[in-house]
């Protein structure tokens, strides 16, 4: 089994001073696992206070572990998959949370769905990056997925208001055995959470946050110059692409064949599920990178558009306002004007 590696327990903290154009700032560097997956900062601050890096991975863990977590008992999603079959209230951030959702998945012809929770769990997909022994594994047979896909589908999703006499809540209802999966809009909603941190520190001038394959930058750098955002290239992982060069609040996020995947009987299977057949998604697509102002939105719009390929992918990310750039099969690019402009290429990849 191949999996990617998570170090357990990475720490490094660096604060250098930097002197130059007559100011000072500190940069924070740190890498933390939360959510699951590896977490790099590096924030530039005016003063020697470091707390916000460990504010930060507060933020992430919090939000997975009361608000997105499928597995963890402490969380709103969690409890909706446990009561799946009765009419649940739900706070106004989940009810946002699931409305957006239910467009995304209206807008890609249902590429996009957040019940494909049974389906995920019979892949086992969340062991992947941490079982290694490929013997432990094996396939979910074709009448398995066929009764999984049973207990899928967003259209079967009812979001409904409901007045009590103080306010008014939003009622979910879905189907008994559904289950809510957000792994493919998670780290990018996360990266909205941070966003909204780094903004109200007044001494944060820039930051670039990693949170797997999400990426932020805020502000800018004291040099003035742009942030770069490394692509990977997906035929070959260990090395990059070329970066997008970035200037103020922006999230990145790629979705791809390479990130997480099992090999079983010299087959690769991938993560990114087919909604229609429950296998792992075929198109043109290798892996897309989505730029938006909204992490969730690069999140979702990713996954969507590596199930829909480069055509209708592009369709929708330029719906949405946001710039994508598609890698093939054969490593063909294929960008949004606008992302054109930001994309330097590496000239050894
Ligand atoms: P990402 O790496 O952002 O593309 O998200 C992939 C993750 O989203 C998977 O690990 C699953 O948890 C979940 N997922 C897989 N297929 C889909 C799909 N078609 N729609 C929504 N979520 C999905
Ligand atoms: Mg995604």
């Amino acid at each position: 089994m191949k999996s990617r590696f998570y170090p357990k327990c990475i720490y490094l903290l660096t604060i250098l001073l930097l002197t130059g154009c007559g100011s000072q700032a500190h940069v924070l560097r740190k890498t933390d696992v939360a959510m699951g997956t590896l977490v790099q900062q590096t924030i530039y601050v005016s003063t020697e206070d470091n707390k916000i890096t460990s504010d930060i991975i507060d933020e992430i863990t919090k939000l997975e572990q009361d608000f997105l977590s499928r597995r963890l008992e402490t969380s709103q999603v969690y409890a909706l998959n446990q009561n799946s079959g009765s009419i649940q209230e739900v706070t106004g951030e989940m009810e946002t949370l699931l409305r957006e959702c239910l467009e995304i998945s209206e807008a890609s012809d249902g590429a996009f769905d957040i019940t494909l929770g049974p389906v995920i769990q019979l892949w086992k997909i969340d062991e992947w990056a941490g079982v290694n022994d490929t013997a432990e594994y094996s396939l979910p047979t074709a009448e398995e997925i066929r009764q999984a896909l049973q207990l899928t589908g967003y259209e079967r999703l009812e979001l409904k208001a409901s007045q009590t006499e103080t306010q008014t809540m939003a009622k979910l209802q879905m189907p008994e055995g559904y289950v809510l999966d957000m792994g493919a809009l998670g780290k990018g909603l996360a990266l909205d959470h941070l966003l909204e941190l780094l903004a109200q520190r007044s001494q944060v001038s820039g930051a670039t946050i990693s949170l797997g394959g999400s990426v932020l930058t805020y502000g800018s750098k004291p040099d003035g110059t742009p942030w770069r955002v490394g692509i990977v290239n997906p035929l070959d992982p260990q090395k990059q692409l070329g970066y997008l060069k970035l200037t103020g609040n922006l999230c990145v996020s790629t979705s791809g064949d390479y990130e997480r995947f099992v090999e079983v009987d010299g087959r690769t299977y991938h993560h990114i599920i087919d909604p229609a057949t429950g296998y792992p998604g075929e198109s043109d697509v290798k892996s897309v990178t989505i730029l938006s102002e909204s992490g969730f939105l690069s999140d979702a719009l990713s996954t969507a558009c590596y199930l829909l390929g480069t055509e209708k992918g592009m369709e929708l990310a330029l719906e949405y306002e946001a710039e994508a750039l598609f890698v093939t099969h054969t490593g063909e690019i294929l960008m949004s004007s606008g992302m054109e402009t930001i994309f330097k290429q590496n000239e050894t990849r």
